[in-house]
């Protein structure tokens, strides 16, 4: 039987950055706020090794360590967060309704979505195997570790283009792979790639495999094998660092035709705020921002929500 008697000034969906420095000042603001984790605990960063661009940490730390850092410091304050996730909203009216997958309804005088966006993966085996020792979905993450070295970026778009010159800079060679003819990505982008010495782009291939030794407990990339979807002809390239650059999907789609989105789904906010078409509901991290996409700024706006949450409640008052 589900229980209907729970009640919140608050409720936080998502555990990344952006939902627990949301919850961090909620909780310090007193809305006692409940957060529901989802199916990553931690969000994306859990799945990085070292995170060396957070401030604060001067020597650099590991992902999975600093959501739990941020868990904690959510609890601290008294956050009541929960193992769970939420499945339906009901945004109607206010209070909304929110179910758990335990089937406990909660209504929530305000919500703060910060569900995260998932990187695509190519679903390789390889690309698993790998995933943390050499395969990364994030060049401003990962790419400092790649300094002097070769990698490969696949994709064609507006972030594969970014992430081949982020790289590029970095990298002793840069190969972008890309499944057709033509990129993507915006003319000036495009521009930018092919205009970089030392990226070549590798047309009409996609991978086929992901190539590496193992080490001890070490494993590393030492190539990547690719087929040319013209000709079936493969080849290998011998790389170190292997990007995978070929979209984000935003978690948005329980709040489809009730939130504002854009076409690829990035929940929309009004201007220099986190607030969304309904009022007392805010979108913050990135389930709303496909252009920065950082833990930083994720956590910016997950502050940003929870004072916009605290002064909207006051407002009603
Ligand atoms: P896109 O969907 O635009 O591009 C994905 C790319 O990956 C395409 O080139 C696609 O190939 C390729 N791809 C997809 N699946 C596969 C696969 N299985 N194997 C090989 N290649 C594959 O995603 P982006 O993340 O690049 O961009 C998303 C949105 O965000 C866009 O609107 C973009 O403009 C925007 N953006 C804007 C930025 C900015 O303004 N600074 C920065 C980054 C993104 P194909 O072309 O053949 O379909």
């Amino acid at each position: 039987m589900a229980e209907t008697n729970e009640k919140t000034q608050c409720l936080i969906i998502g555990s990344g950055p952006a939902g627990y420095t949301a919850a961090i000042y909620a909780a310090r603001g007193d809305l006692k706020p409940i957060l529901y984790q989802g199916l990553q605990p931690g969000g994306q960063l859990t799945t990085t090794t070292e995170v060396e661009n957070f401030p604060g940490y001067p020597d650099g730390t590991q992902g999975p360590e600093m959501m739990e850092d941020l868990k904690k410091q959510a609890e601290r304050f008294e956050t009541d967060v929960r193992w769970g996730m939420i499945t339906s909203v009901d945004l109607s009216q206010r209070p909304f309704k929110i179910t758990a997958d335990d089937g406990k309804v909660i209504t929530a005088e305000t919500l703060i979505i910060a569900t995260g966006a998932s990187a695509r993966w190519l679903g390789l085996p390889s690309e698993s195997e790998y995933n943390g020792y050499g395969v990364s979905a994030c060049a401003t993450c990962d790419g400092y570790f790649y300094r002097g070295k070769v990698v490969a970026v696949v994709g064609g778009g507006d972030t594969a283009a970014e992430e081949a010159t982020y790289l590029a800079k970095l990298c002793k060679k840069v190969y972008l792979v890309h499944r057709r003819d033509e990129l993507r990505a915006s003319k000036a982008m495009q521009n930018r790639v092919l205009k970089t010495p030392n990226i070549e782009v590798v047309w009409n291939h996609v991978p086929k495999e992901i190539v590496g030794v193992t080490e001890g407990f070490a494993k590393k990339v030492t190539g990547v094998r690719l087929a040319n979807v013209l000709t079936g002809g493969e080849k290998t390239l011998e790389i170190d660092g292997f990007f995978v650059a070929i979209g984000h999907t935003p978690n948005s789609g329980m709040f489809r035709g009730m939130l504002d989105m854009d076409p690829n789904g990035y929940i929309l906010t009004k201007p220099d705020s986190t607030a969304t078409n309904i009022p007392g509901v805010f979108a913050a991290g990135d389930v709303q921002d496909h252009v920065f996409r950082q833990a930083v700024t994720a956590a910016g706006t997950g502050c940003m929500a929870a004072i916009e949450a605290e002064r909207f409640l006051s407002a009603q008052e």
